[in-house]
């Protein structure tokens, strides 16, 4: 069965300048696609593009305040305007086609999960733009309009019948939008949600993602936060994956799986100072993997949210997708990189123990 790739030249006219200007360039998708023209990964009869389609503005709601639909409109028409950006806060901005490119970016992660419930495909990447996961229901923020995977984990509930869903977000900053989203639960009756969030953390974007933030009401034990310190590198990842990741999710056990990726975990990153390799997201991704293989089906959409140097962030994305489409031995890989002493010591002796102590009520695993 084929992977596949959303992606249309409509996510380039959310245009707010060239890299140089502004890091969330629509340059990131053209290196990303070059690179896999480059590989002949398109050309490959596994892997199929999938055409994005606009969500509607009712399912733009199912998270989001109806105002903020009318603010976006009306900041891309005084764009188109005064034929200027528009700054929405210090670092997000619209352009005049910003409004549509985000109908399209939300569409076509739902496009992508009807393609993978089809079975048309049987796992998808969904190359978007604006990114998502700093938006909350009220507010847009750090260069995310609307947050494609919280409508995307409701679309699941609401028009496709799915019960329990687990989100997982590894981008560099703490996908906080999401998380206050979910923070008391899923929206609707009918669905679960659990959300692993891993990120940068201290005197960091956004300043969340404290490992004692674990949701209220429905949702207290079901946002997990995985703090790292600066210099946390690929080794890291495993640790959380086996210790807290999957005995939950055997326990819970997901019938979907949505990925907030970021990149900007990579060790050159110009906004981050994590230790991550091109490959490992990668690998994190092949564990997610035996999990989807065991509860879901194998239903895994990954969507894209940051990572700013350009040709890591392809090499990057070229490796989950060898992965999603099973040639897990066919990644590009650069030299591992490992966690000073003190830093492994930090996660297996405190915040791992700690994490699960604070996740005992809920989940009998621990
Ligand atoms: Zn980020």
């Amino acid at each position: 069965m084929t992977t596949g790739i959303v992606y249309d030249d409509i996510y380039l006219a959310h245009d707010i300048g060239t890299q140089l200007q502004h890091v969330e360039s629509h340059e990131r998708l053209i290196s990303i696609m070059n690179f896999l023209k480059e590989q002949h990964l398109l050309e490959d009869p596994s892997f199929k593009i999938i055409k994005p389609r606009k969500a509607t503005l009712d399912q733009i709601i199912y998270v989001h305040r109806e105002r903020l639909i009318k603010e976006i409109q009306e900041i891309c028409e005084l764009s188109a305007k005064t034929n200027r950006l528009q700054a929405i806060d210090t670092d997000t901005v619209a352009s005049p086609k910003t409004y549509e490119a985000s109908l399209f970016s939300v569409g076509g992660n739902l496009q992508a999960i009807d393609e993978i419930l089809n079975e048309n495909v049987k796992n998808a990447f969904a190359l978007v733009r604006p990114p998502g996961h700093h938006s909350n229901s009220h507010k847009f923020a750090g260069f995310c309009i609307f947050n494609n995977i919280a409508v995307a984990a409701e679309y699941l509930f609401r028009e496709k019948g799915v019960r329990k869903l687990v989100i997982i977000d590894w981008d560099c900053h703490h996908g906080n939008g999401t998380q206050d989203i979910f923070y008391q639960g899923s929206k609707s009756d009918s669905g679960e949600l659990v959300m692993f969030n891993s990120h940068q953390y201290g005197y960091f974007y956004p300043g969340t993602g404290n490992y004692n933030e674990i949701g209220i009401g429905k949702g207290e034990g079901k946002i997990i936060n995985y703090p790292m310190p600066a210099g946390s590198a690929d080794d890291v990842i495993p640790l959380f994956f086996d210790q807290i990741i999957a005995p939950i999710c055997d326990e819970f056990k997901p019938e979907f799986i949505l990925i907030s990726a970021g990149f900007d975990t990579h060790w050159t990153d110009q906004l981050t100072n994590m230790g991550w390799t091109y490959q490992a997201p990668a690998n994190y991704l092949k564990k997610i993997k035996t999990i989807a293989q065991k509860y879901a089906n194998d239903r895994i959409l990954i969507t894209l949210e940051g990572g700013y140097e350009l040709d890591k962030q392809a090499r990057a994305v070229f490796n989950c997708l060898k992965v999603l489409n099973d040639e897990d031995d066919r990644i590009i890989q650069e030299e591992p990189r490992s966690s000073r002493v003190e830093l492994l010591d930090y996660f297996n002796y405190k915040l791992i123990p700690a994490l699960k102590e604070k996740l005992k009520p809920y989940w009998e695993c621990f």
